[in-house]
C-alpha cells in the first residue's frame, strides 16, 4: 500500500513540477557504510547508488548550513537540495563513506557522539567508531562540518533536566544538534537552546519547509532496504503527500 502510494504521488508530482516547480528541500540521516546487520547499515555499492540515483533525478547535494540559510535568512538553494547527515561517528565514514563524497564533491555533516566508544560497547556494537585523532583530522576536511549528538547517546525524553547539561553542552561550540535516536522533550528542545546551537534536528520522514519550529527540523533516516527509486520518492513532494496524508489518519484515525 506504502508503495502504490508513493508511486502514484510520484507520477502525479512528476507530471505537475513542469508547472508548479516545487521546492523539495530535505535531509537524508545515515549511520554506518558497511555490511553490518543493523538496519542502518547500508551497504557501499547501495550507498553510491543512492548518490547516483538522486543526481541523475536532478537534485543538488548541498551542505546543511545552505539549507539553514534558506530557513531562516531567506537565502536561496537550488529547487532540488539535499543534505547528507551522518549519526554517531562509525569509523567506516572516514574510510568507505567519505571517498564518494569527495568523488562526487558532497558537503556533509558529521553528527557526532562524544563518547563514542563507551556508546560501541553500549550497543554491543563490533562497528568501529572514529578515534578523536580521526575527529580531529576530519574537522579540518573542507567537506565535513561537525555536528553534536550528545556525550553518551542517552534518551533524552527520560533524561532528568539536572542531567541534561552535560549531554547537550558540546565540548566546542556547533551550529547543529541532533537528538539520539530522535527522541526530544520540551526540556531537551529548551537546553540545546540554551546551548547555543543554531537549530535542532529530529527523526521524521518529510521535507524541510520555512514554517517549521528550528529546535525540531525534520530528518529523513536511511535504511538498509531503502533502494535508489525508495530515495528518489524520500526527497520528492510525493514524501511530503505522504507524510501529511499519514498525519491526517494520526488524528481522525
Ligand atoms: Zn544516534
Amino acid at each position: 500500500m506504502k508503495h502504490l502510494l508513493f508511486n502514484t504521488f510520484h507520477i502525479i508530482r512528476n507530471s505537475l513540477d513542469p508547472f508548479l516547480h516545487f521546492r523539495e528541500v530535505s535531509i537524508l540521516c545515515y549511520h554506518s557504510i558497511s555490511d553490518d546487520q543493523s538496519d542502518t547499515s547500508i551497504p557501499e555499492d547501495q550507498f553510491g547508488k543512492h548518490i547516483k540515483t538522486l543526481k541523475n533525478a536532478n537534485y543538488t547535494f548541498v551542505s546543511l548550513d545552505d539549507i539553514f540559510a534558506w530557513f531562516s535568512q531567506n537565502v536561496s538553494v537550488p529547487q532540488k537540495a539535499v543534505t547528507l547527515t551522518f549519526d554517531d561517528g562509525y569509523a567506516d565514514f572516514k574510510t568507505t563513506a567519505l571517498p564518494i563524497l569527495e568523488k562526487y564533491n558532497i558537503p556533509v555533516t558529521l553528527f557526532l557522539v562524544g563518547d563514542r566508544e563507551q556508546y560501541r560497547l553500549n550497543l554491543g556494537s563490533d562497528l568501529a567508531m572514529l578515534s578523536d585523532v580521526d575527529v580531529a583530522e576530519l574537522e579540518k576536511h573542507p567537506l565535513v562540518s561537525l555536528g553534536w549528538h550528545t556525550k553518551t547517546h542517552p534518551n533524552l525524553a527520560a533524561l532528568s533536566k539536572e542531567n541534561m547539561g552535560q549531554e547537550i553542552i558540546p565540548p566546542t561550540p556547533m551550529s547543529f544538534f541532533a537528538y539520539p535516536g530522535g527522541n526530544y522533550s520540551e526540556n531537551a528542545m529548551g537546553a540545546v537552546q540554551n546551548a547555543g546551537f543554531s537549530a535542532a534536528f529530529s527523526i521524521k520522514r518529510d521535507l524541510v519547509s520555512r514554517g517549521k519550529n528550528r529546535w525540531l527540523l525534520p530528518r529523513i533516516v536511511i535504511l538498509k532496504n531503502d533502494s535508489g527509486k525508495d530515495l528518489e520518492h524520500y526527497v520528492s513532494m510525493a514524501q511530503h503527500w505522504y507524510a501529511s496524508l499519514r498525519n491526517v489518519f494520526k488524528k481522525y484515525g
